[in-house]
């Protein structure tokens, strides 16, 4: 990050002892006796809306149950068949729009079953262990390159290698994790989670990773399928709109998932500079993540400024009060029209904004905000040039992820369709790897 020499942008506004508790896990774990408390109040539904409602299927009720009867190892096993990525989707995931928005004592009581912290409980309790629950099938003698180490690319990785097949991840990075290890704020994933995750994840066996290979400089997708019977593209989105209004060159304009994997990537805390007064914008988790961690790190004033309404942001209505719990100040109907200041930001100017006939358009009133660190959460783009047909901006797919290239799927945030969320990654992950092992095998 090029601020260091940037007025209002400094490093150590908190001392070390305040930042590990300001980092410190957004939920504590749930002990034992609180685990049997929460299952508990689960009613074990015939047809479960919970089920329906998370993307990897979960059988949340059976779970559930089986932390009740005191089998937590088993029950993790359910989540773990389903999502290998159960442990950190434990924790990252948006369960108040998902599983927890559908169970029926949410809609009864406004109060649901915690799924989320349950399935924490369970997959914790295994994995402290250093049990890999999976064994692989008989050698099938097929290869599969999978790019990217993100939830996608070792969802599939997992599922492949289970199935009896080799499997080569590359990725550009020094880490794999993706943005588990990269972009997930630092409150949610704890401990070096994401790391250890792929650590045990690969226990299962047949799985090489590869990093500091990126897909276009050192490897062609010909190459590739040529040497590999299937190539499974998890690349995600690596390229970060523009801002794109006067002044947004200035030194303390930044891209708020470089300033966030910077942070993920800090052994010491007290070394990252923050603004004294931040703006971010954009209306996601990205822009939650990089307000609420700005405001842990000890800005005095954060600002989210968003275009459209609440009701449009894609940050959950949970993640937003999570931000404003922590003072983030949230505006909405607002654009960014200039960046001021003389080299480095020290304003920025913000134009209110209505939606006619559908279309959101400036109302031609403005307002300045103090801003000496501005950061673009406003969507992230492909970067991987694989010559494959597109559907928008991402890569088309039909069915468990076949793109318009024999012998390549693709999935993840790459991939177009789904929410850009970790668990729907892992899902067509999985999905991919079934139809590539049916396609090359014949039979699962
Ligand atoms: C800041 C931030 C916070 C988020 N918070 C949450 C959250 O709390 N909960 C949630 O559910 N979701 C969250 N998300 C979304 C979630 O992280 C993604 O949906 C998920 O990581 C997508 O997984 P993926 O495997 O498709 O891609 P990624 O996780 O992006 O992984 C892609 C991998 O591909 C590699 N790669 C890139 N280019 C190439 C190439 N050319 N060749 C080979 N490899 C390549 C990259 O290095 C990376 O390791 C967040 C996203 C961001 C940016
Ligand atoms: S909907 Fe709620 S109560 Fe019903 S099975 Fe799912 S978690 Fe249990």
């Amino acid at each position: 990050m090029n601020t260091q020499h940037t007025p209002g942008i400094a490093a150590a506004r908190l001392d070390a002892d305040e930042l590990a508790q300001n980092f410190d896990d957004l939920h504590a774990p749930l002990a034992p006796h609180e685990a049997a408390v929460a299952a508990d109040r689960c009613y074990f539904c015939h047809d479960a809306p919970c089920i329906t409602a998370c993307p990897t299927d979960i059988d949340i009720p059976l779970f559930i149950r089986q932390i009740s009867t005191g089998t937590p190892d088993a029950a993790a096993k359910t989540i773990l068949s389903q999502n290998i990525l159960g442990g950190m989707c434990a924790r990252v995931c948006p369960t108040e729009d998902l599983c927890e928005q559908a169970c029926v004592r949410e809609l009864a009581e406004g109060k649901p079953v915690e799924i989320g912290r349950l399935q924490r409980f369970a997959t914790d309790s295994l994995m402290e262990k250093n049990v890999h629950p999976f064994t692989r099938a008989d050698a099938t003698g097929k290869k599969i390159a999978v790019l990217g180490a993100g939830p996608a690319g070792l969802s599939c990785a997992h599922r492949l290698a289970m199935l009896g097949n080799e499997v080569v991840i590359y990725d550009p990075n020094t880490k794999a994790g993706g943005l588990n290890e990269y972009g997930i704020a630092a409150y949610k994933s704890t401990d070096d989670f994401a790391a250890r995750e792929v650590e045990w994840l690969t226990d299962i066996g047949g799985i090489t990773i590869e990093t500091g290979k990126r897909l276009g400089p050192d490897m062609t997708l010909d190459a590739l399928t040529h040497c590999f019977d299937a190539v499974f593209l998890a690349v995600g989105l690596g390229g970060v709109n523009a801002l794109s209004v006067t002044g947004d060159e200035k030194s303390g304009v930044e891209d708020a998932v470089s300033f966030i994997k910077e942070l993920r990537q800090a052994d010491d805390l007290t070394s990252l500079p923050v603004g004294r007064n931040v703006v971010v914008i954009g209306g996601g988790m990205t822009a939650v993540d990089a307000a609420v961690q700005s405001k842990l790190l000890g800005a005095e004033a954060v600002t989210i400024a968003y275009r459209r309404d609440r009701d449009a942001m894609s940050a959950s209505r949970y993640e937003q009060d999570l931000a404003a719990s922590h003072g983030v100040k949230l505006m909405f109907n607002v654009m960014p029209v200039a960046v001021h200041g003389n080299g480095s930001a020290t304003q920025i100017e913000l134009e209110y904004t209505q939606t006619k006939d559908g279309k959101l358009t400036g109302t031609g009133e403005t307002m300045r905000v103090a801003a000496d660190q501005v950061f673009r959460a406003i969507g992230q783009t492909l970067t991987a040039d694989t010559g494959l047909d597109l559907d928008g901006r991402k890569i088309a797919i039909t069915g468990a992820g076949r793109t318009s290239r024999a012998q390549v799927w693709a999935g993840g945030d790459c991939a177009a369709g789904g929410d850009d969320l970790t668990v729907t990654a892992v899902a067509e992950g999985r999905d991919a790897a079934i139809d590539i092992h049916t396609t090359l095998n014949g039979s699962v």
